[in-house]
Order: structure tokens, then sequence, then C-alpha cells
């Protein structure tokens, strides 16, 4: 049987093996594994893309937001409010600045960030709020910046919307945000690595210091770190996939409408709810996720993965019901909109290679087991 996977990295990697190939020569004749004229360059051009000031390459994602956290004085004994709806690594990294992470619920239809919800959730040791721009989007930066005590910082956890933007702003601008490019994001290495990003000249040395061992110099340790840098052969990935992304994201963008028609009728049924995207957003598409009302949706993602259709659930469980994050002391019930979105959530095959017959195909196949 025919496979669809939910993201196919093989086609992906076949768009730039060549250059990849070349580009992992020049960096083994250099040998420049970690740090290197790849990695300069590729911070350079993704800053440049990102529309952002400085782009600092780390080891990957979860790093790059506690770095990002730690540079905006988050440390043990504050408070950082986070969606109660997100990859566990957003709670990860509040963690282990020391930090207690404070959830707040998502909106009921685009699940992003509550800004009344996030603003409710401040108390006085709050030091940040981390509004995630879930699946491609960005939450409403704006609706927090100007109602936000001086001393709470927006960090933004930007790993699932590069080339995104919100009312023409891109994610760091004006602040700090972190991105992954573990291998499934838009944008992947072949590998972990991750970035922040930043307008902040002070942030972005800081925190180059604090993933190097405390030191931009060998050997000079002007605070105490730990080391988490970005390799030469990630950033070779990277700049060869850099310079397709914007085509990527009109391809996933492409592909997320012509669901939308694919699905216009059963959506009509009520059965399913399509995917929304808040005024102002270009949205980058990193999960197509649609809402089932009534069926039973663990049993429809194991009939669409016996179909060969890699369908997904981002996430199944919200922080507050994951046994590592039970000492936050939440029950069900708490975080109604985040609970209700991972009961009935489910991600549908999306990458810029995906043909019309291959999205029909996950469309027959879901209407399908819909009605069976
Ligand atoms: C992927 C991801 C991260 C973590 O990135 P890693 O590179 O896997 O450490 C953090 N937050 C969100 C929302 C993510 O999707």
């Amino acid at each position: 049987m025919n496979q669809i996977p939910l993201v196919d990295l093989k086609a992906a990697h076949r768009e730039v093996a060549d250059e990849v190939r070349a580009g992992f020569d020049r960096v083994l004749a250099d040998t420049a594994f970690v740090g290197g004229e790849e990695v300069r360059r590729f911070e350079r051009e993704y800053a440049d893309f990102g529309r952002i000031e400085h782009c600092v390459g780390v080891a990957n994602g979860t790093d790059a937001l506690e770095l990002a956290l730690r540079a905006s004085g988050v440390g043990p004994g504050d408070e950082v409010v986070i969606p109660a709806n997100t990859f566990i690594a957003t709670a990860g990294a509040v963690a282990r600045t020391g930090a207690r992470p404070v959830l707040a619920d998502c909106l009921p239809d685009s699940y992003l960030l509550d800004p009344q919800a996030a603003l409710d959730a401040v108390g006085p040791a709050t030091r940040a709020v981390v509004p995630v721009h879930l699946y491609g989007q960005m939450a409403d930066t704006a609706a927090l910046a100007g109602q936000l005590p001086d001393r709470v910082r927006i960090v933004e956890d930007a790993a699932q919307c590069q080339g995104a933007s919100r009312d023409g702003r891109t994610p760091g601008s004006g602040g700090i945000a972190a991105t992954s490019f573990y291998p499934g994001k838009n944008l992947g290495a072949y590998g972990d690595a991750g970035a922040v990003l930043t307008d902040d000249e002070d942030a972005a040395g800081l925190i180059r210091a604090i993933a190097n061992h405390g030191g931009v110099a060998k050997y000079r340790h002007d605070v105490p770190g730990f080391n988490s840098r970005l390799d030469g052969l990630q950033a070779v990935v990277l700049r060869a996939k850099l310079a397709r992304l914007a085509d990527g994201n009109a391809a996933r963008r492409a592909a997320a409408t012509r669901y939308d028609t694919l699905l216009a009728d059963l959506a009509a049924t009520g059965r399913i709810a399509l995917p929304t995207t808040d005024a102002g957003n270009v949205h980058v598409w990193h999960l197509y996720v649609v809402r089932i009302a009534d069926a039973d949706r663990d049993d429809l993602v194991g009939k669409l993965n016996a179909e060969g259709i890699g369908a997904g659930v981002h996430y199944p469980a919200p922080v507050h019901l994951t046994p590592a994050y039970g000492h936050l002391g939440h029950t069900r019930g708490d975080f109604p909109h985040a609970e209700q979105t991972a009961d009935r959530i489910l991600s549908l095959p999306l990458y810029p290679q995906i043909t019309p017959e291959q999205q029909q195909r996950v469309v027959d196949t879901l209407t399908h087991a819909l009605r069976g």
C-alpha cells in the first residue's frame, strides 16, 4: 500500500541532496564542526529571512527557549505563563530555568493562547509570558504587549512558525523568540538544532556566552554557562533548505487551501471543523489540524493509519494532564478549551511536496472512516 506520511522528509531531502553533499565536503575540508563559516552565514541568512537583527544558532529548540527566558531575566522563584496546549518542551524549558510554569487556556477555534486568560494568570511572581505560535500561525502578542506590567517579558515560542508573520510583525522583532530546527519543522536540520531570534544586541551577546560555556572567546568565562551550539554540518543543511523555505511555505499554503475545498462538504455536515486563520496572519501551515465533532478520534486515527495515512495528534494531552506536570496541582476541567482540543484534534498529512491526488485520498479515507 502506498503510504502518505504526515511529513515527507525523503521528498524534502531529494530537493537539496546535491547541495548538502557539496556543503558537507566544505565543512569536512575545513573541519569546522562546531560554529565556523557555515554557521555564521546561516545565522545572517536566517536573520534576514526573519527580518530580525540577531539569530543565535543553538543545539535545539528547547535550549533556545531556555536561553531566551534566561536572557529575559527568568530564574528560580519566578513564574512563567504558558498555554496549557503546547508541545511539552515549552513547559520543560521554563522548568529548566528554575521557574514555575503557570498555565493559561487557549482560544477554542484557533487553539492559540487566549490573551485574556494569559493576563488573568499573571501574578506578583510572573516574569514572562510565552505565546506559542502553534501549527504555523502567530498568537496575538499585541494583545499582551500593552497590558503586561513592565517586569513581565514576552518570550515567543516560534518553533512551528518559520516564515510566519502577524500584522507584518515577525517572531522576535522588538523582543525575543526561540525556534527549533528539529527535522520535522518547516525548516528542519538533519538532527537537532535551534535558534534564538532577537533585535536586542545585549540579549544576543549574553545568549552566545551562556551557550558557549559562559564566554565568546576560548577560556574566557564571564557568566556560568553550558554548551548549546550549532554544528557546521547542520548549518549546511539549514542554508540549503532556507533557500527553499518561502516556496515550501507557499506550497503548504496551497495544500491547506486545497484541503479546505476538499473538506468543505464534510465540514458543512458539522462532523469536522476546519482550521481557522486569525486576521493579519501569514500562516505557514506547520500542521493542518481538524477538530472531530462526535466520532471517536483515536479510533479515527487508527483507521487512517491502517489505510497508510500518517494522521497524528498534536498533542494528545495538555500540559496539566501529563504525569510530568501533575505537581502543578490541576485537574481535568481547569483548562476546558485545551482539554477539548486535545481530545478532538487530528493532524492530516501536509508537506510542500504533497500532491492533489494524495490529498484526495486522505479526504476520501477520512470521509469513509467517519461514515463507518
Ligand atoms: C519542536 C518544539 C519545541 C522544541 O524544539 P526541540 O528542537 O525539539 O527541542 C518547542 N516548542 C514547540 C511548540 C515545538 O513544536
